[in-house]
């Protein structure tokens, strides 16, 4: 039972509501118990109130007498006693009935109405109280005392009102249990069952986030997580089917050759063996570059941010292209402030130069320029590589950073992902303008 929520707030609720109750009722037994206490004592006096008044009656007259016995007896009757009083030798003088009986039926009916208003406690037994008049005994006085109506009526009330306390709180409590349990365990439901479907394949499965408390939040960092995991997949399938086209391709241009050899309708001479073996590369660099693709993508969990001047950062690298844009006949141009830094990995960073500049470089035809241009942007740091080259199809430019595209022949469509990649891992971002047959612009912005 214990399973579902519903039942653990139940049980939770209960619990707080039997510690308030064992509270009020510890309070009410206390306050009984004081309330008694302070009865008791107030009964003593009127005893002794009582003894005394006899003692003093029994030293005025010399003795007991009837009259003045019979007065002391009624006071104590309208002071909420019942008494008998006996001579030393035990014989019984005068008792409540017996003093009301003497009364006129005018002054009997007062003093009943005045007693009326009490009731007897009749399983009380009397106590005795010992008479003495210069130290010696004159008589017994038993006592009783009459229970005042409003001692039961404290006593009542106090328990009626623990008994609805009781039903109340604990009607409340199941109310409440009902209610909360409801409001928290809807959405959990919903978050099961979309984990559920999730599990069964269906990764657009979503749930309705509300509130911003924790199962607000779990809910949103669930759709998060089923978003990346739609993304994901999608990416894995694109990737295998990317992957299984780049490899077909020189695939079957070397089992085309082997099988023309194997027929002997093409010889094996030095040419075809080149040709072969130009054919093996591709598929290694197909496989290089996969292998790149994944580290990049991994990169985002590693990336090791150290200060970086930008300046001799920026000239080492552009210095390695030097050569190959002086064969070219490009000439490759660095502007950055002096005293700009920022907060990269060194070695992913130059990866993302390198790759820009390799593209700008080789889309960029003799006389062509190429330049690498770092600025301060606010809290960002805005490093460019543009060339004059060929520049990209307005219909190719939303596409060129994904997994294996490519805009032109040659090369794996793999580079600008990787770009992309490490420049997200930076908590940066990469665009592209171009124009075709103009250049291209590659900006990179990242956190300073
Ligand atoms: P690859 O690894 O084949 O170079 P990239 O991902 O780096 O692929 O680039 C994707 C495509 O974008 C390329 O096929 C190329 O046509 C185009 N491209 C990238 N940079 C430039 C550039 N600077 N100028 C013109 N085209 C470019």
């Amino acid at each position: 039972m214990l399973k579902s929520l519903w039942a653990k707030f139940l049980v939770l609720l209960i619990a707080v509501v039997a510690i308030g109750l064992s509270a009020t009722f510890l309070l009410r037994e206390l306050m009984v118990k004081d309330f008694r206490v302070y009865l008791e004592g107030e009964r003593e006096d009127r005893a002794y109130w009582v003894t005394a008044a006899l003692e003093s009656s029994y030293d005025k007259y010399s003795g007991w007498r009837e009259e003045s016995i019979i007065e002391n007896t009624v006071w104590a009757m309208m002071l909420g006693i019942e008494m008998k009083l006996f001579d030393t030798d035990g014989t019984l003088i005068m008792d409540t009935d017996m003093a009301i009986n003497t009364l006129s039926p005018f002054v009997k009916k007062r003093v009943m109405a005045i007693s009326e208003r009490r009731v007897k406690e009749s399983d009380s037994p009397f106590s005795p109280y010992a008479l003495f008049l210069g130290g010696r005994q004159i008589g017994t006085l038993e006592v009783r005392f009459l229970l005042p109506q409003k001692e039961k009526v404290f006593i009542r009330r106090s328990n009626r009102f623990l008994l609805i306390s009781l039903l109340a709180l604990g009607g409340i409590a199941v109310f409440l249990s009902i209610v909360f349990s409801r409001k928290m365990t809807r959405p959990i439901k919903a978050l099961t069952s979309a984990a559920a479907a999730i599990e069964e394949g269906d990764l657009r499965s979503r749930v309705g986030t509300s509130g911003n408390d924790e199962i607000g939040r779990l809910s949103d960092a669930f759709n998060r997580m089923a978003r990346k995991l739609e993304v994901q997949e999608a990416l894995r399938k694109k990737l295998t089917s990317n992957i299984a086209h780049e490899l077909r391709t020189p695939i079957s241009a070397i089992r085309g050759e082997l099988e023309g050899m194997i027929d002997g309708l093409i010889s094996a001479d030095k040419e075809t063996l080149k040709s072969l073996y130009a054919e093996i590369g591709r598929l290694k660099s197909i496989l290089n570059g996969i292998e790149d693709l994944s580290q990049a993508e991994a990169s985002s969990l590693m990336i090791r941010k150290v200060h970086l001047h930008l300046q001799p950062f920026l000239r080492n690298i552009t210095e390695r292209f030097r050569k190959a844009s002086m064969d070219k006949g490009v000439s490759l141009e660095l502007s950055c402030d002096d005293d700009l830094a920022v907060g990269a990995d060194p070695d992913k960073l130059s990866q993302i130069i390198i790759n820009l500049l390799s593209n700008a470089l080789k889309a960029t035809e003799k006389n062509g320029r190429v330049w690498v241009r770092a600025m301060s942007g606010g809290d960002k740091v805005r490093i460019e590589v543009g060339d004059t080259g060929c520049g990209i199809r307005d219909s190719d430019l939303p596409f060129i950073f994904e997994r294996f595209y490519r805009a032109s022949e040659g090369g794996l469509g793999i580079g600008l992902t990787i770009v992309k990649e490490l420049a997200e891992a930076h908590g940066g971002k990469i665009t592209a303008q171009s124009s075709y047959g103009k250049g291209s612009v590659f900006t990179l912005l990242i956190p300073a």
